[in-house]
């Protein structure tokens, strides 16, 4: 099934807590290889299957994620849509 919502990880904020990825119900959030300048393996996307529900940016400790949505075809950032 394709993904409804997708994430953006701001590596800047990112310190590899790792908390989303033990949040994110479809279990489709990984740690990168790479590191960022602060030293630490951020978070990514792995795979498809981001519903967009949203979790995983209200228990960021530093805010680091915004998460996306499709809605009727267009790409929505998460936050603006009205419930
Ligand atoms: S929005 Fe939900 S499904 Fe998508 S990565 Fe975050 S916790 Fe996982
Ligand atoms: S919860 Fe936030 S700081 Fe922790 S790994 Fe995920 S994006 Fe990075």
């Amino acid at each position: 099934m394709a993904s409804k919502g997708w994430i953006e990880v701001n590596e800047t904020y990112c310190k590899g807590c790792e908390l989303c990825k033990s949040a994110c119900p479809p279990g489709v959030i990984g740690m990168a290889d790479h590191l960022t300048p602060k030293g630490y393996h951020p978070a990514e996307l792995i795979a498809e299957g981001c519903t967009g529900c949203g979790i995983c940016t209200v228990v960021c400790p530093d805010a680091a994620i915004t998460v996306f949505r499709e809605l009727s075809g267009a790409k929505v950032r998460a936050a603006e849509m009205v419930a």
